[in-house]
């Protein structure tokens, strides 16, 4: 019978967990977050039998630390091999996992179940500032609503101004950028278009006015007409495909993952979620990543994440 992932050993076993993340986080051997010695002859492992899990002792400044310590897991008394157990699983579904599974699963309280989900979406958050595609390259653009905003109701009739508006860049075969943006006016659109997407790319989008001028900006800009066209077309002198169904495609996913969690989450904490989809769809199975290296990515963005559960609370 096949084992479960979760059964592995740093899973179940907190020596092992230490032993996992410390080979991750430190390849070439402990790291002092204090002074940023890394001489291992100027390091000490301490082993005395009350001694907590995994502290060293750095000979330069004479304070101890674990590998927790200047990462998401530190200010937290959940085990590490819970922790992973979390990042696993958040990354192995492709929607997510919700802040109940995760209180059933550690029988913890929700606001620890929260925090610690909030805390990964966070290391999730790459804020990479390197544009996307490039000379040959596609980039899809596109917009949805979710929930509503603070204090604003619905008031019958049409538009969306009510509710919150994300901006998604996705490469074709790349990766996925998404924005919580006031308005998707092109005053709110335009500048993250242009900041996120080298010029030197082929852009597509619907027909909406704010893109009218987006030919002057990129190598080319495709526009599908959804009312004639659902399902773009594609332009016989390039044989590019004109059309934004993996935006689409982006958003079909984000939005299952998000019933039922967006009313309780509130805007001021859509970015992360955001991140949590951007990053899942960045490192998906198509790009090579296995559910195990998409995990060991997240494990990787850990570090200099630390967060107190003010500054997540208020977004
Ligand atoms: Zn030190």
């Amino acid at each position: 019978m096949a084992r479960s992932v979760l059964s592995e050993d740093r899973f179940q076993n907190e020596d092992a967990a230490f032993e996992f993340v410390e080979s991750r986080l430190w390849p070439d051997g402990p790291h002092c977050p204090h002074c940023g010695n890394a001489d291992p002859k100027r390091i000490r492992k301490m082993e005395g039998k009350t001694t907590r899990r995994g502290l060293y002792n750095c000979r330069e400044c004479r304070k101890p630390f674990t590998v927790r310590q200047g990462t998401i897991f530190e200010s937290s008394h959940l085990p590490l091999h819970l922790w992973l157990q979390v990042i696993h699983l958040m990354c192995a579904s492709k929607k997510g996992v919700s802040t109940n599974q995760v209180q059933r699963m550690l029988q913890c309280s929700m606001k620890t179940a929260w925090f610690l989900t909030h805390r990964i979406r966070e290391a999730m958050r790459d804020g990479s500032l390197a544009p996307m595609g490039g000379a040959g390259g596609i980039v899809e653009i596109d917009e949805t609503f979710i929930g509503n905003k603070v204090g604003e109701t619905p008031h019958g009739g049409r538009g969306a101004y009510h509710k919150n508006a994300v901006l998604t860049l996705v490469e074709r075969g790349g990766s996925a950028r998404s924005f919580h943006v006031e308005s998707v006016n092109k005053d709110d659109v335009l500048p993250i278009v242009r900041a996120n997407i080298a010029k030197e790319s082929h852009v597509m989008t619907d027909e909406a006015g704010r893109y009218a001028k987006l030919g002057d900006k990129f190598a080319s800009h495709g526009a599908v007409d959804h009312s004639r066209d659902e399902y773009g077309y594609t332009d016989f002198q390039t044989g590019r495909k004109i059309n934004i169904n993996t935006v689409e495609g982006y958003y079909s996913i984000f939005k299952r993952g998000m019933i039922g969690v967006y009313q309780r989450c509130g805007e001021q904490h859509l970015h992360r979620y955001l991140a949590e989809f951007d990053f899942r769809y960045s490192h998906r199975q198509k790009l090579g990543y296995s559910d195990t290296a998409r995990a060991d990515r997240a494990l990787l963005a850990v570090k200099g994440k630390r967060l107190t559960y003010e500054t997540i609370a208020q977004g």
